[in-house]
């Protein structure tokens, strides 16, 4: 019989966190295996165009981006799978990992399975994702110099992207479900002195108006039922929450209450020995594309160094 193949760094993700630790793992002769997930190229697949990605002056479009990442990671080597880890078994060594076609053993684990931004789920809304509706107003802030937005939201992310929108929009409507923010007072009181935020209280999102772009939204009124089109709307932001997509490692490696894996400072190592974990799903505070490549690298020399140590590279 023979004996089964024990790959030397599988990694978890094929965003830019993944593609750049598989980036790093391969020109250090690694050969890593990469399962892409049911969303290859991770989150920036969903947007348009991305400005802030040194090294592209005129700005990329986020599915070319991640296209020419995956283009430059293959020609060192690396292999890839259309398939996603379902469950890992990190009491043994090697590592069991368990995908939807099989299950294999891996000397070193990087997971880099990102997160995924929470949407209130109506249908124009998800269907004009990256045409105006956007989950992230450090990404797409600047795309709405001099406009009208809205705001969905009334915890500290909400609160604190309203007031980092209101740098570029004429006026931010923050529309929030209850008669009072979540978000801390500091923040609140932040938001409300701000004269370029309107906060409607009671409010929800009925609709978003539009073909090919946001002109506008329907808004109910959640005590009355009233609903209004404000088609003065030419941007719709969500700050509702992310989730981190870490179901399968949750019952092994030490989370937060939301269910980010935790890491060592200054490392992307978790608390079992050969696991790491890198971007988005480690990362609640930044979550860019920069900061995932740069913590996918981070994972990838971690993973080098702790096979080396061990004799095993
Ligand atoms: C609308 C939008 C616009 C954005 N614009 C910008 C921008 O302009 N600039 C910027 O810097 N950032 C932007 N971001 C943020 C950026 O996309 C993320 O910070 C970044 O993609 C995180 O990278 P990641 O590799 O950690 O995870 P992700 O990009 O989330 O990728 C996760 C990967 O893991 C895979 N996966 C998930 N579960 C499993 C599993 N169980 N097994 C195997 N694989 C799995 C998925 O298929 C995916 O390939 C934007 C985000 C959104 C939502």
């Amino acid at each position: 019989m023979s004996e089964e193949k024990v790959e030397n760094v599988v990694v978890f993700g094929s965003g830019p966190a993944g593609l750049t630790a598989a980036l790093y793992a391969a020109r250090a002769n690694l050969e890593p295996l990469v399962y892409e997930g049911v969303e290859p190229g991770g989150q920036l697949m969903t947007t348009t165009e991305v400005e802030n990605f040194p090294g592209h002056e005129d700005g990329i479009m986020g599915p070319d981006l991640m296209d020419v990442m995956k283009k430059q990671v293959a020609r060192f080597g690396t292999r890839f799978i259309l398939d996603e880890c379902t469950s890992v078994d990190l009491s043994q060594w090697p590592f069991r990992y368990t995908v939807s076609q099989g299950s294999g053993l891996a000397k070193t684990i990087i997971i880099a399975t990102g997160a995924t931004a929470r949407y209130l789920g109506l249908p124009n809304e998800l269907r004009l994702r990256g045409h105006g509706v956007s989950a992230c107003a450090t990404c797409d802030g600047f795309f709405f110099r001099g406009m009208e937005i809205a705001l969905v939201g009334g915890g500290d992310s909400a609160a604190e992207e309203a007031s980092f929108l209101t740098r570029f929009a004429s006026k931010v409507h923050l529309l929030v479900r209850r008669d009072k923010l979540r978000a801390s007072r500091i923040m609140q009181q932040r938001v409300l002195s701000n004269e370029k935020i309107s906060v409607h209280w009671n409010t929800e999102l009925a609709d978003v108006l539009g073909q090919n772009e946001v002109e506008g939204i329907r808004v109910r009124d959640n005590q009355t039922g009233v609903e209004t089109d404000w088609t003065q709307i030419k941007g719709l932001f969500l700050a509702i929450g992310h989730k981190p997509n870490s179901d399968p490692f949750v019952g092994q490696l030490d989370h937060d209450e939301l269910g980010y894996l935790l890491t060592a400072a200054d490392s992307t190592a978790t608390n079992v020995p050969g696991v790491f974990a890198c971007g988005d799903v480690q990362d609640k505070t930044f979550r860019q594309a920069i900061t995932a490549a740069g913590t996918g690298c981070m994972s990838a020399l971690e993973a080098e160094r702790w096979l080396e140590a061990r004799g095993e590279h």
